[in-house]
């Protein structure tokens, strides 16, 4: 490849405080427009912010699972603007001092793995929500998301790839679930990244002229927006042509970019320090305490599935990159011991379920009971269609699966006796089948099988039955 592709993302993230970053409005999705405002994050002239203590434990606890560094001190600043998003005219952020910077995340992309750099993570007010009259008479505010406490987590331009960029932004949403520090709901907006992306002649050090694409809501858009902005300047570059540095708006059901306006510089920002709110001091303990409270992350859970459990790596990824799915399946092993068991049922019909019925099938079948049935299953006591039928209707009723398997009479039945005598009757009753076989069709052992397994209701096992009948078919042919 001649080209290559060099990005860099900048991910917002939403904070799951219970209240906004400088006034006590809640911070909540929804609700009736401008019904979670106050004076403070009106912008009111003459209201003073209060910093909530709980944005900056989350935002620490982020960069400490981003392996970050903390600034002991650091402070907030004005970013000023104009815009009616922002009420106040400037956002209150952190300029030159953020709170965590020189930290990274590992991704495992394309059968490589790398690190890619977190240059900072830094706090910030979001702004409210603009919405254009759709009859052109003019545009409304909903200040609620006003004030709601962000991180913004900038990379390194370290990655190569849109799918490196897609798994990047897979691991960090997958981060800020388990530690808990945004909720990551895309479609709300609480998770968003604007790609950086440029493109230079393999082997050449500097960088190229970057573009950058804002508000990107889903892993598959920022896999797209990379791919079709890599191509657009590629082709730039080859027809000799400059790419400009501006901003882009991507255009996810057209899978195209449009310019949206020129690249603004940081000195247009005219950034200075918060005048009304004291520097963050950080102590060691609370960043001790921080760190206790993070739990294993998902790339060491992984990991410990792989290397301790045995799942192979494409299921390890997918189980843990949802939290809910993982711990799932932790619980689901504490009563199931078959690990690989366990993982291969959640991957295929578990999550077929959740596919069809929504997340709530979890919460009725509860692991517990998916464990309980793989107990059942595992040790042969049911056969692979039973334990699907239960699986089905627990997923519905909540039933426990031992009482379920008792009333549909669904255990496997091994009776020696009991099956000898099937196989007996249903090889005297069947004697064309069994003078096909002695001549030599072996496909009517299948059928006389069935017929066995058909007395038993499908609750036959067949290991026993083909020995059985088997025995019994030579015994006549003696
Ligand atoms: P801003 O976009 O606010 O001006 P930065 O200059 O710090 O901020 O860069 C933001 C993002 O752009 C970072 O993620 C960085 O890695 C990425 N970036 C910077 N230069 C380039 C480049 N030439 N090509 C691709 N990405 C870049
Ligand atoms: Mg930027
Ligand atoms: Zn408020």
């Amino acid at each position: 490849m001649p080209y290559e592709i060099v990005i860099g993302l900048e991910i917002h993230a939403e904070l799951n405080t219970k209240s906004k970053i400088f006034c006590g409005c809640k911070n909540e999705f929804g609700g009736e427009p401008n019904s979670n405002c106050c004076p403070v994050c009106l912008g009111m002239p003459g209201t003073l912010p209060v910093l909530n203590k709980e944005a900056v434990i989350y935002a620490i606890k982020a960069g400490l699972a981003m392996n970050c560094r903390i600034s002991e001190v650091s402070k907030m600043d004005r970013k000023n603007y104009f815009y009616p998003d922002m009420p106040k005219a400037y956002q209150v952020s952190q300029y030159d001092i953020p709170l965590c910077y020189d930290g990274y995340v590992e991704i495992e992309a394309d059968g490589q793995t790398k690190n890619i750099g977190i240059e900072r993570i830094h706090l910030e007010e979001d702004a409210g929500k603009l919405m254009h009259d759709p009859n052109g008479q003019g545009t409304l505010i909903d200040y609620n998301r006003a004030g709601v406490p962000l991180i913004e987590i900038v990379t390194r331009p370290d990655i190569r790839s849109p799918k490196e960029a897609r798994v990047l932004f897979e691991n960090i949403k997958s981060i800020l679930e388990y530690t808990g520090v945004c909720d990551c709901q895309m479609q709300e907006g609480s998770l968003r990244a604007d790609v950086n992306l440029s493109v230079r002649p393999t082997g050449q050090e500097t960088l190229g002229t970057r573009t950058e694409m804002k508000n990107l809501n889903s892993f598959r858009a920022v896999e797209r927006a990379c791919e079709a902005e890599a191509k657009r300047q590629i082709e730039l570059l080859e027809k000799g042509l400059k790419v400009v540095q501006e901003t882009r708006r991507w255009d996810d059901s057209k899978q195209e970019s449009y310019p949206m306006r020129e690249k603004e510089e940081s000195l247009d920002y005219r950034f200075f320090p918060e005048p009304d709110l004291v520097p963050i001091v950080v102590d060691k303990t609370l960043i001790k305490n921080i760190k206790a409270s993070i739990p294993e992350l998902p790339g060491a859970r992984k990991k410990r599935y792989i290397n301790e459990l045995e799942i192979p790596a494409y299921d390890a990824n997918i189980i843990t990159s949802d939290m809910k799915i993982a711990d799932f399946f932790e619980e689901a092993t504490k009563v199931c011991s078959n690990y690989k068991l366990v993982s291969n049922w959640l991957l295929t019909d578990l999550l077929r379920l959740v596919k069809e019925k929504g997340q709530d099938v979890m919460q009725k079948l509860t692991a517990q009971k998916f464990g309980e049935l793989m107990v059942y299953y595992d040790k042969g006591e049911i056969s692979q269609a039973s334990a699907k039928k239960v699986l089905d209707i627990v997923s519905e009723t909540g039933e426990e699966p031992g009482s379920l398997i008792e009333r549909l009479e669904l255990k496997v039945q091994r009776d020696e006796n009991l099956v000898e005598s099937i196989v007996k009757k249903v090889v005297q009753d069947n004697p064309k089948a069994v003078s096909d076989y002695k001549s030599g069709k072996t496909k009517a052992f299948g059928f006389l099988m069935g017929r066995v397994m058909a007395q038993l209701k499908g609750n036959g096992d067949p290991e026993q039955i083909k020995r059985l009948l088997t025995r019994e078919l030579k015994s006549l042919m003696e």
